[in-house]
């Protein structure tokens, strides 16, 4: 492929953020859009990602986005073309009991906003899933539709249709400048040439910070890394079995193709933190330790888990910014220079809604999806965290 020496809109990163912005940018003809990966389409935290597919946030912005993109996992050969790997298991997340008050005012904000939840009892989550232990809360919240999908093929998937839409998508190339003159972007400087445009969208996932500081720009972005376990599913559990997320013991599971379910831990050290510089040399094999704990907490919600061999497993790297939320929007005082970066462990199935939003942030100056100006990158400078009404303590 000729590399451009021109474009439109130049996009840094080729992780979902990225596809999916190239996507609905070449659906609305907004020019010459050029993506730039510096490795491989969703070699990044995207590849890693577990999939899972629901609605269930604690403040609008996130629902909203997880809500808008539910429709592409669920119709994906309709709008985007091919298989995304979505599969419908119905979900349930299970809140700390100190927190029901704000689960059920998150129930109701989630079902204002047309997503289809609701609450159910622990006698009603124990005959739909007997396999689960139940005794420890009163009410939970489930999402009948909602699941897990493939996070390579969505990213294959999205990809292909921005290049049938006109997107010129460039893997192995590194953008290691951002030249700036008068206030406003120029273009990129990369590992096999430079291309001159007058936009940039920062979608670096975890590297976020890194590229920002191309552009003079410092960011909040703390690189943890997360690990996911993959065991063989016992007989016992029906096939698929529930996705779920359960607080109490700090878990989330859902099945994983060929018979198998994969966990997921969070908090302390299954989420620790590297040095921007490790994003490149960290280990992506399981921690024994991380993986320990990920199957006591599992068999603390499935008991039978206990007879499941562990098959494998791995750890990605995830951007987090300070209140965990993305980092959407234009940069201060660079026209041209976007930033959709810092996902905070949402991205996979916020995806493709982010990615509309910022196609229309960057041509049309707003986005019909939602009003993302409280995820301003200036939010905490002028110390306004986003946090929502009912936010999970
Ligand atoms: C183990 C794990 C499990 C997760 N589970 C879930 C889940 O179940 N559901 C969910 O919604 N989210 C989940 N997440 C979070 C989700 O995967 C991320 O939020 C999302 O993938 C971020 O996508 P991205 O496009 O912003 O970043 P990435 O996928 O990291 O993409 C950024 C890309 O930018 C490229 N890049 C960096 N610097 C440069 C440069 N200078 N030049 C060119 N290219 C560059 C990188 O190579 C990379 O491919 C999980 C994350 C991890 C790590």
């Amino acid at each position: 492929m000729d590399f451009p020496a021109t474009a439109d809109i130049v996009i840094i990163g080729g992780g979902i953020i990225g596809v999916s912005t190239a996507y609905h940018l070449t659906r609305i003809k907004a020019g010459k859009v050029v993506l730039l990966e510096r490795t491989q389409l969703a070699a990044g935290a995207t590849g890693m990602s577990s999939g899972l597919v629901r609605m269930h946030y604690d403040n609008p912005i996130e629902a909203t986005f997880a809500h808008e993109s539910f429709d592409t996992f669920q119709h994906f050969n309709e709008i985007i073309g091919g298989d995304c790997g979505f599969v419908r298991t119905g979900f349930v997340r299970i809140a700390k009991p100190q927190n029901l008050s704000r689960l059920k005012a998150n129930v109701a904000m989630m079902q204002d906003l047309g997503i289809d939840t609701r609450l159910i009892t622990n006698d009603e989550l124990k005959a739909m899933a007997p396999y689960m232990t139940t005794e420890d809360f009163t009410v939970a919240a489930y999402e009948p539709l909602s699941g897990y999908a493939d996070p390579h093929l969505t990213t294959m998937g999205l990809a292909g249709a921005a290049r049938r839409q006109g997107a010129q998508i460039m893997q192995g190339v590194e953008v290691r400048g951002i030249e700036i003159a008068g206030g406003r972007v120029q273009g990129v400087h990369t590992s096999r040439g430079n291309v001159a445009t007058p936009v940039v969208i920062n979608a670096a996932g975890p590297w976020g910070a890194l590229v920002a500081a191309m552009a003079g720009i410092g960011l909040e972005i703390t690189p943890a890394l997360h690990q996911a376990t993959i065991l063989e599913t016992p007989p016992d559990l029906p096939t698929p079995h529930l996705t779920f997320i359960d607080r109490i013991n700090g878990v989330y599971g859902r099945p994983e193709t060929g018979n198998l379910t994969l966990a997921g831990t969070s908090g302390g050290e299954h989420n620790k933190v590297i040095d921007p510089a490790e994003l490149d040399s960290f280990g992506q094999a399981p921690m024994p330790h991380i993986q320990f704990q990920a199957l006591e907490r599992l068999c603390a919600r499935i008991p039978v888990m206990e007879t499941a061999p562990v098959r494998r497993g791995h750890t990605g790297a995830e951007g987090y910014s300070r209140d965990g939320h993305a980092l959407l929007g234009p940069a201060p005082g660079i026209e041209g220079f976007y930033l959709a970066t810092g996902m905070s462990g949402h991205g996979f199935k916020e995806g493709p809604a982010i990615g509309r939003t910022m196609a229309e942030w960057v041509v049309h100056g707003r986005s019909d999806v939602v009003d993302i100006t409280p995820l301003r990158v200036t939010r905490f400078a002028e110390g306004q965290p986003y946090q929502g009404p009912y936010a999970y303590q």
